[in-house]
């Protein structure tokens, strides 16, 4: 009996921590950004299967929110229609411009007509950008990942679902960089999309969840209506925040559980 009972304990304590169920849940009328980077299969002992969602994953996270009454927004979309927004308000982003976004998020996207932001590397291929916060992570695993062709974003833009935006000229640690560097990643990769696929630019992020006050002020000197961060959370869209907006982080280790705890109160735990 009294391990029964012990046992019980344990349990509700690894559930409190795990899932922090007495933290509030945040007000639907802030609008839930959510942050994905890769949608596919889970690979072998990868460092960085934390950033692939499953395609199953994927689908079954966008039909519950389709199901549950949340209206999907692009990013700009989202700052343009602040004082109007309605209860459930969404947006999903993807970082960096992987292939997979085009081949297995979009058609999952069409589906449920959810309307989404890919924020891109303007020279995103073939490029070693992880060892760029962590020395070690020098591996390859994310250079490697097939990235979005030119064509596939195209086609993705007509389509009036995607938002592209902008995730700098190179990925590099905005920390690492002089004035006139961080104005070519923020500024110019701007002007880059604008005039490859014809189109405003309104959206960047910071790469890595890297920046300072000084990349703040640049981003907003180039015209950009809004940048997000990687910082853990759920924002009201208030005119000082528009340039470091939070985000909830969409792990591929997350359980259904979790994701919809997420929803609710912008982390699964307390920390996380
Ligand atoms: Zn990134």
């Amino acid at each position: 009996m009294i391990y029964l009972l012990i046992f019980i304990v344990i349990l509700f304590m690894y559930y409190s921590f795990r899932y922090a169920w007495w933290t509030k849940v945040v007000d639907l009328k802030n609008p839930r950004i959510l942050m994905y980077h890769m949608v596919s299969s889970h690979k072998k002992n990868a460092r960085f299967n934390g950033l692939r969602v499953q395609p199953e994953e994927f689908e079954k996270q966008i039909k519950y929110l389709k199901d549950n009454g949340w209206t999907f927004f692009t990013m700009s979309e989202l700052i343009e229609k602040k004082d109007e927004l309605p209860f459930k308000s969404i947006s999903i982003t993807f970082d960096d411009g992987y292939e997979d976004n085009f081949t297995n998020a979009y058609p999952i996207l069409k589906k449920y007509d959810a309307k989404a932001t890919i924020y891109v590397v303007v020279d995103r291929h073939d490029r070693e950008w992880s060892s760029k916060r962590k020395k070690k992570n020098n591996d390859g695993e994310l250079k490697f990942e097939p990235k979005l062709k030119d064509e596939q974003i195209k086609e993705m833009i007509n389509s009036g679902l995607i938002e592209i935006g902008s995730h700098t000229m190179t990925h590099d640690n905005l920390l690492n960089l002089t004035k006139e560097q961080k104005i070519n990643e923020i500024q110019n990769s701007k002007i880059e999309i604008e005039n490859k696929f014809n189109i405003t630019c309104k959206s960047f992020c910071y790469p890595f969840g890297l920046y300072d006050e000084k990349d703040v002020e640049i981003a907003k000197n180039s015209g950009y209506t809004n940048a997000t961060t990687t910082t853990k959370g759920i924002d009201s869209l208030n005119e000082n925040k528009k340039f470091e907006l939070k985000r909830v982080t969409i792990s591929g280790k997350d359980n259904f559980l979790s994701f919809k705890i997420k929803m609710k109160r912008g982390m699964r735990g307390l920390n996380k």
